[in-house]
């Protein structure tokens, strides 16, 4: 996910660039626009990507595709043809265009792909999880273990449906 950016650099502010990604694990397919500002290139992509997780439930590894858009100016650090150092201002953590005139994106995903990610991803939305008794992967077979008596949540409303009811 390299591009090289030497001829762009030479254009004025306004010159475009555009890209289709090649299929390159984790991305499916993607688009690239890269538009010559004055420090440097904003790239702008939509990027089909499969996303690696672990389900929440039964810690199972599994992929989902999701879609990154991203939004970034990659800074200038050197002049095309004299080589000369350039100030464009970039901040520690800014996305730098190479000394030798690339984009290279990866980091970008790789980042974009992070902030994507699920907070509690389920292999399934029905995913049954663990048994929490034996361990057993509950979506392959049930184990017959009575797990209602082992959540101790249960068994204060069962109990208390005893008292309502006795
Ligand atoms: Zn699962
Ligand atoms: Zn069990």
């Amino acid at each position: 996910m390299i591009f090289n950016a030497a001829q762009l650099l030479r254009e004025r502010p306004g010159a475009t660039r555009s890209y289709d990604l090649e299929p390159e694990f984790p991305v499916h397919r993607g688009h690239v626009e890269l538009l010559r500002v004055p420090k440097g290139v904003l790239v702008t992509a939509d990027i089909d990507v499969i996303l690696e997780a672990e389900c929440a439930r039964c810690l199972v590894a599994f992929g989902y595709p999701a879609t990154l858009h991203i939004e970034e100016v990659f800074y200038q650090q050197v002049d095309v043809d004299t080589g000369a150092r350039i100030e464009s201002g970039a901040q520690p953590g800014d996305f730098l265009i190479g000394l030798d005139h690339t984009i290279d994106i990866t980091e970008a995903v790789r980042q974009y792909s992070l902030m994507a990610a699920a907070m509690q991803p389920l292999c399934r939305p029905d995913c049954p999880g663990l048994c929490p008794e034996c361990g057993q992967d509950l979506s392959m077979s049930d184990c017959g273990c009575d797990r209602t008596q082992s959540d101790p949540r249960w068994s204060a409303l069962a109990a208390l449906k005893q008292r309502l009811d006795g």
